[in-house]
């Protein structure tokens, strides 16, 4: 007997989307993570590798969403994407390489977000590589609130001045009416992998920021209605906003694809435990996690982004919180090259 697609599935699938992906992103059994944090064998640990999803400079959650955004910014005729964040920004790096590679320019404001300056925070990494494709990168040395918004404006009037026709995506191309759509579609992905595979998975694991990749997840856990827990690590040190745009966005995301599709408060679940107190700056717990990942199956993780909902998942599994039983995905989302303006924090490490 033939199904019938589900109305979520076939709006998703026709709504433009440019190709910026390899294909889906691999899935990676992690044998020695699973021993450490479960000498019993009781959890496996997988990990979905969207850190490596992508030919264009390193990939990572932000092309899978820009998948969407880019071909709305085409199909209105801009020439420019223009957008903002942090000084070590692997959105601003996104957005400029997806530009690149689809013909558009970039321009993109580098604020201050983070209150530290380590050797080289400002050269290396991240807008290293934006420098290297080509982008507009805009240094805004001043502070946080006052500057933010003025630059952004600013440049957006600098392509029009020039007779371009800019297209403005919001930090973390996330607060954006077709910003959750890239990990609905993740969900989609995963679910046709698990078939091939064996495997379900019944806890993905998610870090936490701007909020899309996460809300992504809950509508799409939502819509194919399989129980699928979706648990958040906020990375932002502002959990309540987070937790407040995630909902906001899973929502409107859900309301997008089905009218029908509702999303419970108890879907949307965000652990404040990890974040060490502040956006972009490493604790104890994160540089810890990032090392037993890197020291058990070589797997790389951030000190902004990744590392801090690796420290989550383990902890997660230690107390119990992921039942025996269980399969855990890891959703990786890339952030790596921000590493190496980081070097200060492994110093030790180095004698
Ligand atoms: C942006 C980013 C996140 C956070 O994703 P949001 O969708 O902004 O919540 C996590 N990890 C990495 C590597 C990122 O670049």
């Amino acid at each position: 007997m033939a199904t019938e697609t589900p109305t979520y599935l076939q709006k998703l699938k026709g709504i433009p989307k440019a190709n910026f992906l390899f294909g889906p992103s691999p899935i990676q059994f992690l044998p020695r993570l699973s021993k450490e944090l479960s000498p019993n064998g009781d959890v496996k640990v997988y990990a979905k590798r969207d850190d490596c999803n992508s030919g264009l400079a390193y990939g990572g959650n932000k092309v899978r969403k820009l998948e969407f955004l880019v071909a709305d910014a085409l199909a209105q005729g801009c020439d420019t994407l223009v957008s903002v964040g942090g000084v070590q920004s692997n959105h601003t790096r996104a957005v400029t390489a997806v530009a690149t590679a689809s013909g558009l320019k970039a321009v993109t404001v580098q604020e201050k977000w983070v209150p530290i300056d380590p050797p080289l925070y400002d050269k290396v990494g991240n807008i290293l590589l934006s420098r290297l494709m080509g982008g507009d990168v805009r240094l805004n040395q001043e502070g946080f609130h006052i500057g933010h918004k003025e630059a952004t404006k600013q440049a957006v009037e600098d392509v029009k001045a020039r007779g371009g026709k800019p297209y403005y995506v919001p930090a973390g191309a996330s607060d954006h009416v077709l910003g959750g759509l890239g990990f609905t579609n993740f969900v989609v992905e995963l679910a046709e992998q698990e078939k091939l595979l064996g495997v379900y998975f019944d806890t993905l694991v998610v870090c936490s920021v701007t909020g899309s990749s996460h809300a992504g997840l809950i509508t799409g856990a939502a819509a194919e209605g399989k129980g699928r827990k979706v648990i958040g690590i906020d990375a932002s040190g502002k959990p309540e906003a987070t937790k407040a745009q995630v909902a906001r966005i899973a929502r409107n995301t859900a309301k997008l694809l089905d009218p029908k599709l509702e999303i419970p408060d108890e879907a949307i679940v965000l652990d404040e435990r990890f974040h060490e107190g502040i956006y972009g700056i490493p604790g104890p717990s994160t540089i810890e996690a990032m090392k037993t990942a890197a020291r058990t199956d070589a797997l790389i993780t951030d000190p902004v982004y990744e590392g801090k909902s690796m420290a989550g998942m383990m902890q997660l599994i230690k107390e119990g919180s992921i039942k025996p039983g269980s399969n855990v995905l890891y959703v990786h989302l890339g952030g790596q090259p921000a590493l190496n303006a980081y070097s200060s924090y492994f110093e030790e490490d180095t004698k």
